[in-house]
């Protein structure tokens, strides 16, 4: 870790930690938005929003199109049934319009569950929400999820939504042998997170394991409450995930593993499939043959690459404006696989404290470069571009709103080309694609070797 990097860690500890200090376009949702993206990522469950009448709105436009331009759905979007509450409701309260809002929308919508999502409001004027869910425990199954956005951002959202689940509708099942949750990616948060699923249940597969993604499966709540059968708990995330998998632990005994982030490449997925094969107990000859395949056409792959990265822009600086995940597996991605240089990382995602020093571990101890890049932790959109001002990196992975500042940042007179791959991206639309897994490494370098590679 350098000075630079020591100082900024001090001054960001001695920061305000309830996060009252303003923060200019921070770069996630309240902790409403990130319990209702996680909902509508599960088939079946229908969101139903207690909060005031702009919140759903707010999270359309400042949660699903900001990670990717994704619409919400069937249940999402303009067709979440919500309380929408206004003065009267402050002054004398909101459960009667909750109550109504239950009976119309489990006469009309199609669902297997339901969950209410309570915001700012209910929990500052006291309603008794747990009080009006129990009046249809016999009729409908409703999660209570109490996330007011002055708990905190998207990512406190998402366990918010799991710790509910966990203590309300999962029961001890017998434990299923090769079977293991996957945790620590956000929903519209993490802006590829249906790809990095699907490639991660893929990889999995490959080695006689079955991946309980949740997210994108069909059947949605039958895969929520299989989540005590898992032998394991694989958590990809310095952080995310993390207070989920230890309750599903201390509840119903299922262990947990966790990993820096989704792998990206030949190096970081290999790894990650040798420790959970000896984890899981997995053949080594199983694990060593699906390595080698992988690598081998990988390898030959980027071989196809060579060409670019050699004479365009060969081992030049990079800058990294992302969320801890994005930050761990490109930065590891590119100076390890491919010998570029790390020029500045900064962290858009606002960890808390006691998860910092590992993440800085995440982004350096592995990483094979003799100089080491400078590190902050930078929530707020205006501080993160002016530090990248007066730099010398080539190109810039970041949000969409470092799009526009990109040309007159970093080296001068070289055109830094940006590319969106964390969150919020505005311009850039995401369904299946990620960077996930062996196939991930490619595409990472298919999208930034794009903006320079002719002509040669
Ligand atoms: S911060 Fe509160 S009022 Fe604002 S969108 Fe989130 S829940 Fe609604």
């Amino acid at each position: 870790m350098s000075i630079k990097e020591n100082e900024k860690v001090e001054n960001i500890q001695s920061s305000d930690p309830l996060g009252t200090d303003s923060v200019e376009a921070p770069k996630y949702s309240c902790a409403l938005g990130g319990a209702y993206g996680t909902a509508l990522g599960v088939y079946g469950l229908v969101p139903l929003l207690h909060a005031g009448l702009g919140c759903g709105m707010g999270q359309l436009l400042g949660q699903f199109y900001a990670g990717g331009h994704n619409a919400g759905g069937p249940v999402g979007g303009t067709s979440t049934p919500t309380t929408g509450l206004v003065e009267e409701h402050v002054i004398f309260g909101g459960e009667d319009k909750l109550r109504k809002l239950i009976e119309a929308s489990t006469e009309v919508m199609e669902g297997n569950a339901f969950a209410v999502i309570s915001g700012c409001i209910p929990a500052l004027i006291g309603d008794d929400v747990e009080a009006v869910i129990r009046e249809f425990e016999d009729e409908v199954p409703i999660i209570n999820i109490n996330a007011p956005g002055f708990n905190g951002n998207s990512y406190e959202g998402y366990e918010l939504f799991f710790e509910a689940v966990i203590d309300q509708i999962l029961t001890s099942l017998p434990k299923e042998k090769g079977v293991v949750n996957i945790l620590g990616v956000v929903p519209y948060q993490h802006i590829f997170w249906k790809g990095e699923l699907a490639a991660i249940k893929k990889i999995l597969g490959k080695i006689g394991l079955k991946a309980n993604i949740i997210f994108t499966e069909f059947d949605g709540i039958e895969k929520l409450k299989e989540l005590p059968a898992a032998e394991y708990t694989l958590v990809l995330s310095t952080w995310n995930g993390h207070r989920a998998a230890k309750k599903l632990e201390e509840k119903f005994g299922v262990p947990f593993i966790t990993f820096p982030s989704v792998p990206t490449g030949p190096k970081q997925t290999s790894k990650f499939l040798r420790t959970v094969g000896e984890k899981l107990n997995v053949s080594d000859d199983v694990v060593e043959e699906v390595i080698k395949e992988e690598e081998r056409r990988t390898y030959r792959f980027i071989e196809y690459s060579g060409d670019i990265l050699l004479i365009a822009r060969p081992h030049s600086y990079f800058a990294v404006v992302a969320d801890s995940n994005s930050a761990i597996n490109i930065t590891n991605f590119m100076v390890n696989e491919l010998g570029y240089l790390p020029d500045i990382i900064e962290l858009t995602d606002n960890p808390p404290e006691e998860y910092r020093e590992n993440i800085i571990k995440a982004l350096t101890e592995d990483l094979e470069v003799a100089s080491l890049p400078e590190i902050i932790f930078e929530p707020d959109s205006y501080e993160a571009r002016e530090n990248l001002r007066g730099r010398s990196f080539l190109f810039l992975f970041a949000s969409s709103l470092e799009l526009y500042s990109a040309s007159e940042l970093g080296a001068p007179d070289v055109g830094v080309p940006h590319i969106t791959v964390a969150f919020p991206s505005y311009n850039r639309v995401i369904l299946d694609n990620s960077y996930a897994s062996y196939g991930g490494g490619l595409r990472l370098i298919e999208d930034f070797t794009s903006h320079f590679a002719g002509p040669l």
